[in-house]
């Protein structure tokens, strides 16, 4: 049986599933008590990916259900970012495993996943997990709201998909699983840091708590998460100023 949760794949599993159709077998119970495999095919995730991100029109494989491709999906844009952080990042890793330069994408992950084969890869994790998370277009992911991704602090980028076991940020592309790992992070300690920040309200300018006399009072639990984050964001938005300036400038 093929396994298709994150902590089970191979670097070449995810190249695959990337590059070509798949199948999923999916253990299912009958009205009448029996249990049987069920097999569901699944058009490559690149061709979901360009199909979500408005590049290809239609989905040719036969088991795509197309009620559930009707309507637009909302990671549109997500979709088409994920798709060019795929092409860049896999002609850089290409390079670094010493592969001759392959033009077309499909075939260039197909030579990058039998050079990996059972070697987890960073970047090959990231792209498989996140287009994982954004080809669920029927149901979509879960988006926490004010928690800034621990990893790079962008707020609103953070893609939970709870039946998947799997989570990335759409930024940083960061990965978090139900087991963790050297490369990426557990979907435990991310649930973890996610509950504190709405708990604080860490995107919110202050976070203010009732005394025992009913007066407000400010958490102190929180002020270094929330200096720290402050002062990123500020980083942030004179660099983008900068580029900006710098543009209009030239
Ligand atoms: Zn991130
Ligand atoms: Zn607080």
């Amino acid at each position: 049986m093929t396994s298709h949760r994150a902590d089970q794949m191979t670097a070449a599993d995810m190249c695959r599933q990337l590059a070509y159709p798949y199948v999923t077998h999916e253990r299912i119970t009958r009205d009448n008590g029996d249990r049987e495999v069920h097999a569901a095919s699944h058009p490559s995730l690149l061709d979901q990916l360009e199909h979500a991100a408005g590049i290809r029109s239609a989905l040719s494989d036969d088991d795509a259900d197309p009620s559930s491709f009707g309507s637009k999906p909302p990671t549109h844009l997500e979709a088409l970012r994920l798709l060019d952080r795929i092409n860049r990042q896999s002609r850089q890793l290409e390079t670094r495993l010493g592969i001759d330069h392959v033009p077309d994408l499909r075939a260039r992950l197909s030579q990058i996943g039998g050079r990996l084969g059972i070697n987890p890869d960073r970047h090959v994790r990231s792209w498989w997990a996140t287009a994982r998370i954004l080809t669920h277009w029927d149901s979509p992911a879960y988006r926490p709201q004010g928690a800034p991704c621990p990893q790079c602090w962008e707020t609103n980028s953070i893609r939970i998909r709870f039946d998947d076991e799997l989570a990335a940020c759409s930024e940083c592309g960061t990965v978090w699983d139900r087991e963790g790992g050297t490369d990426n992070g557990s979907l435990d300690l991310l649930g973890q840091h996610v509950a504190w920040c709405t708990d604080h309200e860490v995107t919110k300018p202050r976070h203010w708590l009732l005394d025992d006399q009913g007066y407000p009072t400010e958490c102190t639990e929180c002020l270094a998460f929330r200096d720290a984050f402050t002062e990123w964001r500020l980083t942030r938005d004179s660099e983008a100023r900068v580029q900006r300036d710098g543009r209009i400038g030239a």
